[in-house]
C-alpha cells in the first residue's frame, strides 16, 4: 500500500516492525570522516557473503563512496529517490548473495528536503521492512555526520558497530556516539545496541595506536572487538579496482582481519550478549 505525502507517494508499512522480525540490521557508525565506516561497511558485507550469508548493502552517504567502490552504475531508484518517497528501496544484485541500494550524490539534498516531514526519523525503516526479510544481514554504511540520514539509520538498525582509528582524540568521539545512541535507544528505538567498537588501520608498531586502544578499552571494555583491522594496503587499493577484498586480495590481512570481524559479530550476536528488548520488558515488569 502506497500513501501520499508532501514529497510523493511511499510505501505505507507498520514504522513499528520489529527487528526482530526482520534481517539483521547494522549500522557503521562515527561522525568522524575517513575512519573505515565505508571499508567496513563493504568488506563485513563480502565477508558475510564469504561465511553463507545473504547480505544487502545500504549507502546511505551523498558522497556514495561504497557505489562507487564497488563500481555500480548510476541507478535510476536510489535510497534518495526512496526516502522521498517516489518509490519502493530497488536493491541491485552486486553478486550473488551480495545486494546494494546505491546512493548519488543527489542525497546531499535529503536532509533538508525531509526536515517537515512527519515521522521522518522512521522513512528508512519502513522502506526497509518492505526487503529487509530477504536477508540475513543488513549493513548500513552512515555519513559522517550525526543528522537525519544517520538518526534514520539508527532507528532501522538493531545493532551499530563503531570503527575507530585508534589516533588521538578518538576517545572523545566515542563519548558522543555513545550519547547519540543512547538518544536514540530513550526516545526512538529501544532495540538498538552497540555490537561492539573495532580498532581500524591499526599497527601493532605505533605506540599511540596501542595506548588508545588501551584506554578504549578501558572505557568500553568487552564492546571492544577482539579482532584489530590493521592497517593494509590491499584494503585501500581494492576500491580503485571495484573489488572488495575477498575478490582482490583474499589472502591479504585485511581479508584475514575482516574474516574474523565477521565470525566475532555474528558470535557476540548469537552469544546472548545482547539481552533482547522483549526479555528487559519482562524483567522490567517482574521489578
Ligand atoms: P567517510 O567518513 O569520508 O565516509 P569512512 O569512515 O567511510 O570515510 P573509509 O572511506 O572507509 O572511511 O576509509 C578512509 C580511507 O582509509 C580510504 O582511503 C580507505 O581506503 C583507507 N582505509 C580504510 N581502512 C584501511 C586499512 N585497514 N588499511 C589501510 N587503509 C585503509
Ligand atoms: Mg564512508
Amino acid at each position: 500500500m502506497y500513501v501520499g505525502t508532501n514529497l510523493g507517494i511511499r510505501p505505507c508499512s507498520p514504522a513499528a516492525k520489529n527487528l526482530f522480525d526482520m534481517g539483521i540490521v547494522i549500522s557503521l557508525l562515527n561522525h568522524k570522516g575517513g575512519v573505515g565506516k565505508t571499508t567496513s561497511a563493504i568488506n563485513i558485507g563480502a565477508g558475510m557473503v564469504e561465511l553463507g550469508k545473504k547480505v544487502l548493502l545500504i549507502d546511505l552517504d551523498p558522497q556514495a563512496n561504497l557505489t562507487i567502490s564497488l563500481g555500480i552504475p548510476r541507478q535510476r531508484m536510489t535510497i534518495y529517490e526512496a526516502l522521498r518517497g517516489e518509490g519502493e528501496l530497488t536493491p541491485y544484485t552486486h553478486k550473488p548473495n551480495m545486494d546494494v541500494i546505491t546512493s548519488s550524490l543527489d542525497l546531499s539534498g535529503a536532509e533538508l528536503e525531509l526536515i517537515n516531514e512527519a515521522g521522518r526519523e522512521f522513512i528508512l525503516r519502513e522502506l526497509l521492512a518492505q526487503v529487509a526479510d530477504d536477508y540475513d544481514f543488513v549493513i548500513i554504511d552512515c555519513p559522517p555526520s550525526l543528522g537525519l540520514l544517520t538518526l534514520n539509520a539508527l532507528t532501522s538498525s538493531r545493532y551499530v558497530v563503531i570503527p575507530l582509528q585508534t589516533e588521538f582524540l578518538a576517545v572523545q568521539g566515542l563519548t558522543k556516539i555513545k550519547q547519540v545512541i543512547d538518544k536514540v535507544r530513550f526516545r526512538l528505538n529501544k532495540q538498538l545496541d552497540i555490537a561492539g567498537v573495532a580498532a581500524t588501520m591499526f599497527d601493532n608498531r605505533r605506540v599511540l595506536n596501542r595506548e588508545v586502544v588501551e584506554i578504549i578499552q578501558k572505557h568500553f571494555g568487552e564492546k571492544v572487538f577482539k579482532t584489530f583491522i590493521r592497517e593494509n594496503v590491499a584494503l585501500a587499493e581494492a576500491p580503485a579496482q571495484r573489488k572488495d577484498i575477498f575478490e582482490y586480495s583474499p589472502k591479504s590481512s585485511g581479508a584475514t582481519d575482516y574474516l574474523e570481524l565477521c565470525e566475532e559479530i555474528i558470535e557476540r550476536i548469537n552469544s546472548g550478549a545482547f539481552q533482547s528488548p522483549a526479555a528487559e520488558t519482562a524483567q522490567e515488569q517482574e521489578a
